[in-house]
């Protein structure tokens, strides 16, 4: 059966997954969203039997259904293959008396490898599906991590072209040595001269330049992106989830049917919602446990009912999660509005002009399956510790936010069921944070002196995307004024 998908804003939008992926956002704003989530063909006896990419596979085609087998397989094995450190792409690690699905083993070290690196392959098949010629040029500005992960994704992608712009002095020194290292004949990276949000203005303007893409088609480019609310992204991640709850029965961890919780360091929603959707799906989780930081907008909402954005933006050792709008949450509001895109469109509008909205008991109640909590910066650092102390066993801070709401759910609540943690970074990406936690950071230290010292503590060896960038060639030296960002564009493609 097809599966087609319509946008949270507005009826009538109907597109097959291809479409969808090569568009990006839905032309009314809204975001693309399946008719209705599928179910699972195989059952978790089949399941736990598969390798990961039969596992992406199995789950993958229910949504992408007009996709060829050959089409999907073809994306899966060029995504998942030794760019990966290990055979298993997500392995589930026991820490104490929880389960950690790491999905940090990637290109760049970070969850967003997961989704990233098959993105470019499924765009660029759905470009030949649907008769599209002209080459695709990504447009990403990035305060650190999705920048590097998209660059290593679309790295050599027949057909396409990425430009990565980063606000100079607003990154990590490790980030940026990652994004200025980064190989492939189609890959440019360029420094702001301002802060994320000027890189961030900058590109949304280019998008929105009519003329400017006008002149682009001529010359047969077109611009797309590489953005976290592309159903292209959320798909990929559904996987992981229904893969971590198989390989627990295979470990005897649970019973057939058992139910277990998900819990997950959360920024966009992206995450947390494809987790969701495995439930949906028919995975048998229990409860959707939402982590926040001190930007706990997702916490509070959760708890109240109301979303609201007007507040202090906080900056916290857990960067990747420093956010007041979650797009992806619209996807969840959609569900918990009965599917009604006016509805869903009003508040979304609400929050546009008075930066909140609330909404029903209703739909409150549609939200039942999701939990929340958050941990500050002393909590974060505690639990990295912890971990360490306890288990030998060394923890990013972004994970370190889920581990300790996990910690404290089960004490609340009481409920004892199995959990994953969904560990969303290498330690080694946040090394100064995680080595000032374990209280082994020297004074003065700089972060790439640190390295080698967290190789010591942990027993982890370093992964390769840190040995690069310890010995790699800087590539990319291009930087630019926050006005001339379209200039630096043509510059680039030569127009
Ligand atoms: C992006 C990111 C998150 C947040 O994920 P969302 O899907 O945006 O909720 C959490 N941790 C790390 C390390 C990330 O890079």
């Amino acid at each position: 059966m097809d599966l087609y998908y319509t946008s949270t804003r507005g009826a009538g939008v109907k597109m097959t997954a291809s479409e969808a992926i090569l568009a990006g956002l839905a032309p009314d704003g809204g975001l693309f969203v399946p008719e209705q989530i599928p179910s699972l063909k195989a059952s978790m006896d089949e399941l736990k039997m598969m390798s990961y990419k039969e596992t992406a596979y199995t789950v993958m085609r229910e949504f992408l259904t007009d996709f060829t087998e050959e089409e999907l397989r073809g994306c899966i094995d060029k995504a998942y293959d030794e760019k990966f450190d290990t055979e298993e792409i997500a392995p589930l690690v026991k820490v104490g008396d929880v389960h950690h699905l790491e999905l940090f083993h990637g290109a760049t070290i970070a969850f967003k490898d997961m989704a990233l690196s098959i993105l470019p392959h499924l765009l660029t098949t759905a470009a030949r599906k649907n008769r599209e010629d002209k080459e695709i040029v990504i447009l990403a500005a990035t305060s650190g991590d999705t920048g590097k992960a998209a660059l290593a994704g679309f790295a050599d992608v027949k057909g396409t072209r990425i430009i990565v712009f980063y606000p100079k002095n607003g990154v990590s020194k490790v980030q940026e040595l990652q994004m200025t290292t980064q190989k492939g004949s189609n890959v440019d990276v360029v420094a702001v001269h301002g802060n994320f949000d000027d890189a961030q203005s900058g590109v949304k303007k280019m998008f929105e330049d009519r003329a400017f893409g006008k002149e682009l088609e001529e010359k047969g480019y077109r611009f797309s992106s590489a953005n976290s609310i592309n159903i292209g992204r959320l798909i990929p991640q559904v996987a992981y989830y229904v893969y971590a709850y198989a390989k627990l029965l295979k470990q005897g961890e649970i019973k057939s049917g058992e139910q277990v919780n998900v819990i997950v360091p959360t920024g966009n929603f992206g995450n947390i919602l494809a987790a969701y959707y495995a439930k949906k799906m028919g995975a048998p989780i229990d409860k959707l446990i939402c982590a926040s930081n001190d930007n706990k907008v997702l916490f509070d909402f959760f708890q109240t009912g109301i979303y609201d954005r007007n507040r202090e933006f906080v900056l916290t050792t857990s960067p990747s999660m420093d956010i007041l709008v979650s797009s992806n949450l619209e996807r969840l509001i959609y569900m918990a509005a009965g599917e009604d895109p006016q509805r869903t469109a009003a508040l979304m509008e609400e929050l546009k002009e008075d930066g909140r909205y609330s909404i029903t008991e209703e739909m409150k109640e549609r939200l039942s399956d999701f939990a929340a909590g958050y941990a500050d910066e002393g909590q974060t650092a505690a639990s990295i510790k912890k971990a360490y102390d306890s288990a030998g066993y060394v923890m990013d801070t972004h994970t370190a936010v889920a581990s300790h709401v996990c910690g404290a759910y089960r004490k609340e609540s009481g409920d004892q069921k199995e959990c994953i943690i969904a560990s969303t970074a290498s330690p080694y990406k946040f090394v100064q944070s995680v080595m000032t936690a374990l209280g082994l950071q020297g004074e003065q230290e700089d972060e790439l002196s640190l390295l080698p010292k967290l190789q010591e503590a942990s027993g982890v060896e370093m992964p390769q995307a840190v040995k690069e960038i310890l010995e790699a060639k800087i590539l990319h030296r291009t930087e630019c004024d926050t006005d001339k960002m379209d200039e630096a564009v043509r510059a680039i493609l030569g127009i």
